[in-house]
């Protein structure tokens, strides 16, 4: 989100922009740990729109954010997405495909029998229905297209450097500079608090409650003899989710027992792949009783705790500071969109990208939670 502002107010706007980055290695980033996919099926239609407008991006990123004639590759593949629904829901399933075709995503409900003559590798007898995106949904390289925001913005004119931010000079309204643990000041004209799971106490530091917390999440790679053809990002009614990665996979689910803030990444639960996942995946998909756990990592989702949506554009109670945070595990996809909608607002220039008002982080105040119910 910090690069892909950073980008925008540079690029499109010829703003001089400074990244105070604690970890220039992005270690612990969300960005650098992401699965990294996209998708339209959502059931909010602000999502939808945010992550339209960011795959037509993604899709000519070489030319948007080639440097001295190098354009990045970050990958993109479009098998799309897949949820499964027993009859407990199909009602959900059928209510989100009215929102996203209205939205003119492009998506198709699949009875069970259709869906077994699609993918005859998939287990369907306990499935009622099924909802496949037809194109516009896949995966890409996360940190390769953070690092070509980031080199597209340094490009552009934006500084990066390597401090901790942990206060603000303000007056009024407005802040007038940011304070780093290094004891540098950073004057600004605006400033984006864009720290992902970490930018609770930096709110807190202009007195705004921002309930975003790091909720880990573990991703598991395997390698399976089975060939699945056409193998989409698959969502199965247990919570388990899995998609080819290269000649691998990875798959993932919610942790088993409870969601504490900020665990150890180390801390990796593969007693849940042994007990929960594998038997999942193996009930889904017969071919993956044989399969070998390759690795695994973790990152954490910056979880917005009030609704789990994104929370983006001013801070209530200050005339020039804004946020870009708590996409709850779908800010990859979206940072596009919603660093060009940021970047506009901040220029005072509307563009073509969707509006942001929803995200508006004045509904916290105003205690109208903006729900989704395709949380992954
Ligand atoms: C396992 C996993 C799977 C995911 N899958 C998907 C997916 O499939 N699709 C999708 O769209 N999204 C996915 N996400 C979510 C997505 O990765 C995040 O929403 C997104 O990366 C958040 O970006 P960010 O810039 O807000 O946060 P980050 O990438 O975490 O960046 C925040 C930066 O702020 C820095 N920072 C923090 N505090 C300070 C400070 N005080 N001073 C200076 N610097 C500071 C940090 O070092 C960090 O580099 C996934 C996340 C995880 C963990």
């Amino acid at each position: 989100m910090g690069a892909a502002t950073a980008c925008f107010l540079a690029r499109d706007h010829g703003m001089a922009v400074t990244v105070i980055e604690r970890d220039p290695s992005y270690r612990r980033a969300s960005s650098a740990l992401s699965a990294s996919s996209i998708r339209q099926q959502f059931s909010q239609p602000v999502n939808i729109e945010l992550s339209q407008w960011s795959l037509g991006f993604l899709r000519r990123v070489g030319d948007e954010l080639a440097v001295a004639g190098q354009q990045p590759a970050i990958g993109l593949v479009e098998p799309g997405y897949l949820y499964l629904a027993t009859t407990a829901g199909e009602a959900a399933l059928r209510h989100n495909h009215a929102t996203q075709r209205r939205h003119g995503v492009d998506v198709a409900l699949l009875t069970a029998s259709a869906l077994h003559q699609r993918f005859p590798w998939l287990r369907c007898d306990d499935l009622a229905l099924a909802s496949l995106g037809l194109s516009g949904e896949g995966w890409f390289d996360g940190p390769a297209l953070m690092q070509a925001f980031r080199r597209k913005a340094i490009d552009s004119g934006a500084r990066f450097v390597n401090a901790q931010a942990l206060g603000f000079d303000v007056q009024g309204a407005r802040v007038r500079a940011v304070r780093c643990a290094d004891g540098s000041v950073v004057a600004a004209d605006q400033v984006v608090l864009a720290a992902g799971a970490w930018v609770a106490p930096l709110a807190a530091q202009l007195q705004v409650h921002l309930p975003v917390a790091a909720r880990k999440r573990d991703v598991f790679v395997f390698d399976s003899p089975a060939t699945l053809a056409g193998c989409p990002l698959v969502i199965d009614p247990s919570g388990l989710w899995f998609r080819p990665e290269g000649r691998s996979f990875i798959c993932g689910a919610p942790p088993r027992h409870g969601d504490p803030d900020e665990p150890a990444l180390d801390a990796i639960d593969l007693a849940q792949f042994e007990e929960q996942l594998w038997p999942a995946l193996a009930h889904r998909v017969p071919g993956f009783e044989a399969l070998r756990l390759r690795s695994a990592w973790a990152g954490y989702y910056e979880m917005n705790t009030f609704d789990h949506n994104g929370l983006a554009g001013a801070l209530p109670g200050w005339d020039n500071a804004f946020t870009a945070c708590g996409f709850s595990g779908h800010g990859m996809q979206q940072a596009p969109a919603v660093a060009c909608a940021l970047a506009g607002l901040m220029a005072g220039r509307t563009g073509d990208t969707p509006s942001l008002e929803p995200l508006s982080p004045r509904r916290l105040l105003e205690g109208r939670a903006l729900l989704e119910r395709n949380v992954i």
